[in-house]
């Protein structure tokens, strides 16, 4: 606190790149920082690739120094598994209400050797894996989650749920695991807030022509992800769920855009990233892009979209696409109209759907807790689209990243830092 009433320190909802970002550069400035994430790990979206467009660059190599500097640093309170319930006052005076779940093991004990999961009797689906593998009651996301402490899902822990299983107590020797911690609910003061909340990709089951749930090989652009990631579920092996490896794939662009009648800005890149990962992983594989449009903006995307034209793969400007499972085996047809709105089709064993990117089920009742407006699309409402669109309806709180529309890493960090210098020049 300052002597004039103006709370210098910031609250930062997301740990997500843009989150991570502002409250790492606030931090550099002497600023606390409370840095308020909703899962048990930092990193967002992002930790789920395992190389990124345009460089193909390892996701981990860029995300995890990131990640080690706001667990060492001074001036950052990173608080996991909490959500903002409540927001008071005005810039440069909030009282903020934090509800903190327990996460039943002790960070400073726990040296995260994971020794705890395997007596758990409980498996279940492996959320973020995108159910590809399973899980314990006790456990970490993936392999490398940061902090690199597991929690325990009391929805499915039989303890809580009022058997008498102390499996994953007995078997750490380090005494991390405490069932007797309890939520807590935290009251903080900061002079400005940052939303960075990032997005959700619409669920594919709004769009049942191509077929997702329906046939097995059918796959989100989050499931494919996590197929070619080394930490995932096949450790980076790009099979199908027979176990067979794709000998050709179509990746349809756009799924979603007519419903959200808005361009997701970023999935012609990571369609031609996927690319790049199938013929890494499968060089004699046949691709196919479905695509409407082609959005490859920037210097660097057009010799990225070079790059990947040169390693096999034919585009297809497609509409009226529909997926159709074969009477016999486990191919599939992809049916489409092309330029010249002739009917035709593609025989593949694999389809990726690339989803288009909406706003987090969860915006309106932020918006509201925040009281900040909404856009028309559900993503927070910048003052101006062209000269601030960092700035928001509700005074000294701020947007960052792709909680104020679809973008990508680079233009996600820029708003963050952009939000930063705001901060530093008004709430001085
Ligand atoms: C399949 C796919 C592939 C992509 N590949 C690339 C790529 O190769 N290169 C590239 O540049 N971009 C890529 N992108 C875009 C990239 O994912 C985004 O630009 C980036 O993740 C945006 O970061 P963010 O911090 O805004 O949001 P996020 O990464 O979504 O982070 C938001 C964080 O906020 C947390 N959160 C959400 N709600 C709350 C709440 N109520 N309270 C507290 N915390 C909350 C979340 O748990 C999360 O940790 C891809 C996108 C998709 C869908
Ligand atoms: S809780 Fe104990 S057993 Fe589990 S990861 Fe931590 S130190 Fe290892
Ligand atoms: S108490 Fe039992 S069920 Fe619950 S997390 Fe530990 S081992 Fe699993």
């Amino acid at each position: 606190m300052t002597d004039n009433g103006n709370n210098q320190d910031v609250l930062v909802l997301g740990a997500g790149l843009a989150g991570i970002e502002a409250s790492l550069l606030l931090a550099q400035t002497g600023r606390k920082v409370y840095l308020v994430e909703k899962t048990s790990y930092i990193g967002g979206t992002a930790i789920k690739f395992e190389e990124v467009f345009s460089n193909m660059e390892c996701s981990t190599c860029m995300v995890a120094p990131k990640q080690q500097d706001v667990l060492s640093s001074d001036n950052i309170e990173l608080l996991t598994l909490s959500e903002v319930e409540e927001v008071q006052g005005n810039f440069g005076d909030f009282t903020i209400k934090v509800r903190k779940k327990a996460r039943y093991v002790d960070m400073v004990n726990c040296i995260g050797c994971n020794e705890c999961f395997e007596p758990c009797p409980v498996s279940l689906k492996n959320e973020f894996e995108e159910d590809l593998s399973q899980r314990k009651a006790i456990y970490v996301p993936c392999a490398g989650a940061l902090p690199n402490v597991p929690s325990i899902d009391t929805e499915n822990c039989l303890r809580f749920k009022g058997e008498d299983c102390q499996a994953c107590k007995e078997a750490c020797m380090f005494e991390a695991i405490d069932y007797d911690q309890k939520d807590e609910q935290l009251e903080l003061k900061v002079g400005a807030i940052v939303v960075a909340t990032g997005f959700e990709p619409i669920d594919p089951k709004n769009t049942p022509e191509y077929g997702y749930g329906k046939y097995n090989h059918v796959y989100t652009a989050f499931e494919f992800e996590r197929l070619f990631a080394t930490n995932g579920p096949t450790e980076g092996e790009i099979v199908l769920k027979n176990g067979e490896k794709p000998r050709s794939a179509a990746i349809i662009h756009c799924v979603g855009r007519e419903q959200k009648g808005y361009c997701s800005s970023v999935c012609c890149m990571y369609s031609l990233k996927f690319v790049h990962y199938l013929k890494t992983r499968i060089p004699e594989i046949a691709i196919y892009e479905l695509h409407s449009d082609l959005c490859i903006p920037g210097k660097s995307y057009q010799k990225f979209y070079d790059e990947t034209m040169e390693m096999g793969v034919e585009l297809i400007r497609a509409k009226d696409i529909e997926v159709v499972g074969q009477d016999q085996g486990e191919g599939m047809r992809v049916k489409y109209k092309d330029a010249n709105n002739e009917e035709c089709e593609v025989s593949v064993d694999m389809v990726v759907l690339t989803s288009a990117i909406g706003p987090r089920t969860d915006a309106s009742t932020l918006a509201k807790v925040f009281d900040i407006a909404q856009d028309e699309n559900g993503f927070f409402k910048e003052e101006h689209p062209e000269i601030t669109s960092i700035v928001t309806s509700k005074k000294g709180v701020y947007i960052a990243g792709c909680a104020q529309g679809p973008k990508d890493i680079q233009k996600s960090i820029s708003e963050a830092d952009a939000v930063v210098g705001k901060i530093l020049s008004t709430l001085t």
